[in-house]
């Protein structure tokens, strides 16, 4: 075997084109033919911002193919900024989350925990599952539930209670946050590349100012979409483990 075998050998999967039976565009193609129909994908994060900068890159692909893609807020970021009250706060990250949700061309939904104060309990169990079993999406991207960050693990925890409850009734996939200080042992199963809509992401993910938006793009999220891009052999990617459950499928 020559090293340039070895390399492609040792090399990741392809990025995905299909995501939860849904074709995507692959950079370089014109759109995918939208041969299943309109389909519903919700993306449920526990923050203002974390739909955007874990699965901003697919859900402007998702819209430009013509499919409908709804975020999901558990909170309005009230703990998210210095020397602002909790109202204060909201207000402002609720208006970024607007101007984000304009760029990729999404509907959202804000859920009513409070960041940094989040809850698994029963009746947070049954507020989730009966946004799911009214909104009824054919996919859902949320937080993989191994986070240091608590809200995040809520959030994935409630969603995966909720999919179990309502039969699974759609497709399940994690998205990271962060990998290595947020998310821990994250292993991914699907790569899509995003480097098509990059700047798109990104302008969205900025939407959100209040956050330092440039420096976690620096710092973080421009970095993890190199790395899930030289998995796949593409200049950037996004990643996500899809559940699936032995013998079901
Ligand atoms: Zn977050």
């Amino acid at each position: 075997m020559t090293r340039r075998d070895m390399i492609k050998a040792a090399s990741g999967a392809a990025a995905a084109t299909i995501l939860g039976g849904i074709p995507l565009a692959a950079q370089g193609q014109d759109k995918p033919a939208n041969s299943g129909g309109k389909r519903k994908i919700l993306v449920i994060g526990a923050h203002p911002d974390d739909p955007e900068t874990c699965a901003g890159g697919v859900m402007c692909l998702l819209t430009q193919a013509g499919h409908e893609v709804v975020c999901v807020y558990l909170t309005r970021g009230e703990a998210g900024i210095a020397g602002k009250s909790h109202d204060e706060a909201a207000a402002i990250r609720v208006i970024e989350s607007e101007r984000a949700n304009a760029v990729v061309g999404t509907r959202h939904i804000f859920m009513s925990q409070v960041d940094g104060n989040t809850e698994v309990n029963l009746e947070r169990y049954r507020e989730m599952r009966e946004l799911l079993e009214r909104e009824k999406p054919d996919v859902v991207l949320t937080h993989w539930p191994v986070d240091s960050h608590r809200d995040h693990a809520a959030c994935g925890l409630l969603v995966l209670d909720a999919w179990r409850r309502v039969g699974r009734t759609f497709e399940l996939y994690y998205m990271e946050a962060m990998t290595g200080t947020q998310s821990q042992m994250f292993q991914p199963t699907d790569w899509v590349d995003i480097t098509s809509v990059l700047e798109q992401k990104h302008r969205a993910c900025r939407c959100h100012v209040s956050q330092g938006m440039d420096e976690l793009l620096d710092g973080w999220h421009v970095p993890m979409e190199r790395f899930r891009g030289l998995e796949c052999r593409c200049q950037a990617a996004e990643a996500f483990a899809h559940h699936t459950v032995p013998g079901t499928i």
